[in-house]
């Protein structure tokens, strides 16, 4: 975790403090070494939170995308009496949860039920293969009417799996640690839309510069109006080179502004 409660104030990890976890108020120590992020850890368990995971630096470089007063917030289900710490949440209360590690279909599941608003931010960079067999499939991606919306046949060959039956969206970041390069391709966050059909899915690029605004701004990453929806959506030809076209509209202060052109 990178908060802890020191007399009452969410505090990071410094070298040989002692804290309370806010989930369930057991003390943490501070672990500061060189090889993690500095983070806090619970003397005796591992987690109390077991869908907690090891907090690696891509974690961190993405939660601290949002606001500290965002990030670690924990949650309670009066209903079934349980508690979860989410990664971020905004306060539109979209839930974001950055998952770097395997994750198995019940726990994908459980997860998306307690948080509800939610959409997963996956680490696309952990497993060698996943990048080069979605670079390979892009060739096959069908354009849409819709800017930056393609049709997907077959998503099985082009997602990892465990993601494909995801009931919220799926927004893989495929750049990792890495800094952006001229791929733009890799640079381009890729978001998986529920799907309704197994042979066809809806998939939608954004510049993560676009993504941050959104999810900054709204309580979801499509306003009702711009959601694509699959039964509305008539593929075109396949594309064969990604090309973006320019932008026609711009996000400011939550609105999206078309660009003037002189
Ligand atoms: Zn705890």
């Amino acid at each position: 975790m990178r908060f802890a409660l020191i007399e009452n104030k969410r505090v990071e990890a410094q070298p040989k403090h002692q804290g309370i976890c806010p989930n369930c108020s057991q003390p943490v120590i501070a672990k500061c070494g060189d090889k993690k992020v500095w983070h806090w850890a619970h003397r005796t368990i591992r987690s109390c939170d077991s869908w907690w995971e090891p907090e690696t630096e891509w974690h961190r470089n993405w939660k601290n995308n949002y606001p500290a007063e965002w990030q670690e917030i924990v949650l309670f289900d009066e209903q079934t009496d349980e508690k979860h710490i989410a990664d971020v949440r905004t306060i539109h209360n979209l839930v974001i949860e950055f998952q770097h590690s395997a994750i198995k279909p019940e726990e994908r599941i459980s997860r998306e039920k307690f948080y509800k608003n939610m959409l997963w931010v996956v680490d696309g960079s952990r497993l060698k293969r996943d990048y080069p067999r979605f670079k390979k499939s892009v060739g096959n991606f069908k354009r849409t009417k819709q800017q930056g919306v393609y049709v997907v046949d077959f998503p099985d060959e082009v997602f990892p799996k465990s993601w494909l039956n995801s009931s919220v969206q799926v927004v893989f970041d495929f750049c990792g640690l890495t800094t952006p390069d001229k791929d733009e391709i890799k640079n381009t966050l890729w978001c998986l839309l529920p799907q309704k059909d197994v042979t066809q899915a809806v998939v939608v690029g954004f510049r993560k510069s676009d993504f941050l605004q959104m999810t900054h701004y709204r309580n979801q990453l499509f306003s009702p109006a711009e959601k694509p929806q699959q039964k509305q959506i008539t593929p075109q030809q396949p594309q064969f080179i990604i090309r973006r076209r320019a932008p026609t509209h711009y996000f400011h202060k939550g609105k999206w502004v078309k660009i003037r052109r002189f």
